[in-house]
């Protein structure tokens, strides 16, 4: 055992156990797609306010979002645990949210059972919204959700046990073409066609790739391409995210992607019109002392987790912007085979095995050993944010 309250941690994790299984495949069971999510919302909140905490809800201008809190015996630092709970259209609790939301509440239930006298604060703080480009933690923290939180922690099921990975600065992009209607056999030269503008700048988008950096990812779908197929289509849209390293190398792809977009607009006698559906996510910056605490944590419940790795392949969260503002860790747990997909069928039939909420008790346990540190023992903050000043100083600054 790493420390003194791991081990009371587990034992009340070990009594959380059933209600954090209840709460889970609740959630699971009513998938809710982002800001929706008011079901996740009353489930977690009723738990919490049962185990002490004090609810605001809503919280942060967000419907379903959360804060609840647990105030310590004296002053110190203010610890958040993160929770997020919204699914995927089509494939529900695809990203495992279920978990996440009720391993974060686990977890700090834990923390005030086994230490009910900590100093500082320990809070869940319900992020609605992550998936879809909602940026909930973004709308939260720019509400003033998370001022005065000295760190915030997370952990977020997958494929493999890793105590941090890198998470890709990502704009999502609207282009909108308006072109001209007219009836495609009798007067097609009366019309201008909007899809023919989609399909030109997706081919300038497909052009392009050899000319980005490696790193980078361009992706998008055709959300609307015409109503008929004898009406020359007035209206195409095309919905792109365009992802890179930093927030700064995205903003230069956008710049990019929207001369594409202008390009094709001009070849085809239509207009582009190109906008963002919601703020830029930043890149992560995990917090690799409180990402090793947490290593060191699990690996004493038997746990083989790989440490950060600055090269796996990345999505793109709202975390990021948090990570810019203050110390984060958002490690991922093995809860299906090695190689099974993220947001796919079969990672929502994993998210609610019994194999899984073991893992989430694990994984809680570790949230809540962080957490407790975190809240105790002062050369832990101290040294986390001695290296998120740090980085903070040589990185560029994103949005
Ligand atoms: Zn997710
Ligand atoms: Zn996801």
């Amino acid at each position: 055992m790493s420390s003194p309250s791991l081990e009371a941690l587990s034992a009340e994790l070990a009594v959380l156990r059933p209600r954090m299984d209840a709460v889970s495949l609740a959630i699971h069971a009513r998938p809710e797609l982002k800001f929706a999510e008011f079901h996740a919302q009353q489930v977690l909140t009723r738990w919490l306010a049962e185990a002490g905490f004090t609810v605001t809800a809503p919280a942060g201008g967000l419907d379903t979002a959360f804060v609840a809190v647990h105030e310590g015996s004296r002053p110190g630092p203010y610890v958040a645990v993160l929770a997020e709970y919204d699914a995927l259209p089509g494939v529900g609790h695809g990203c495992g949210h279920n978990l996440i939301a009720a391993g974060a509440a686990a977890a700090a239930i834990a923390v005030a059972r086994a230490l009910p006298a900590h100093p500082g604060t320990v809070a869940v703080i319900g992020t609605p919204g992550e998936e879809m480009g909602g940026a909930g933690k973004v709308r939260l923290a720019a509400a003033g959700v998370f001022d005065g939180v000295d760190a915030a922690v997370m952990f977020h099921p997958g494929d493999r046990w890793l105590t941090g990975r890198p998470g890709l600065a990502a704009a999502h992009l609207r282009v909108a073409f308006g072109g001209v209607s007219a009836h495609a056999s009798v007067s097609p030269w009366k019309g201008r066609s909007a899809l023919a503008a989609a399909q030109l700048f997706l081919a300038a988008v497909d052009a392009m790739r050899q000319f980005v950096p490696p790193t980078a990812r361009l992706h998008g779908i055709v959300t609307e391409g015409g109503k008929a197929p004898n009406v020359v289509p007035a209206r195409a849209v095309v919905d792109l995210y365009v992802r890179d390293r930093t927030a700064v190398s995205a903003r230069d792809l956008v710049e990019r992607v929207r001369r594409a977009a202008e390009g094709a607009a001009l070849a085809t006698g239509t207009e582009a019109e190109v906008s963002e559906t919601g703020p830029l996510y930043a890149e992560r910056r995990n917090n690799a002392v409180l990402a090793e605490r947490f290593g060191d944590a699990v690996r004493a419940l038997g746990v083989d987790i790989a440490p950060l790795d600055p090269d796996s392949p990345a999505g793109s969260s709202d975390i990021g912007n948090l990570s810019q503002r203050m110390p984060v860790i958002h490690p991922y747990v093995q809860i299906a085979e090695a190689g099974t997909p993220a947001h796919s069928e079969a990672m929502r039939e994993a998210a609610a095995t019994p194999l899984a909420h073991d893992r989430a008790q694990v994984a809680a346990t570790g949230l809540a050993e962080v957490v407790a540190e975190l809240l105790t023992e002062p050369w832990v903050l101290a040294a986390a944010r001695a290296e998120f000043e740090a980085e903070s100083e040589k990185g560029e600054v994103p949005v």
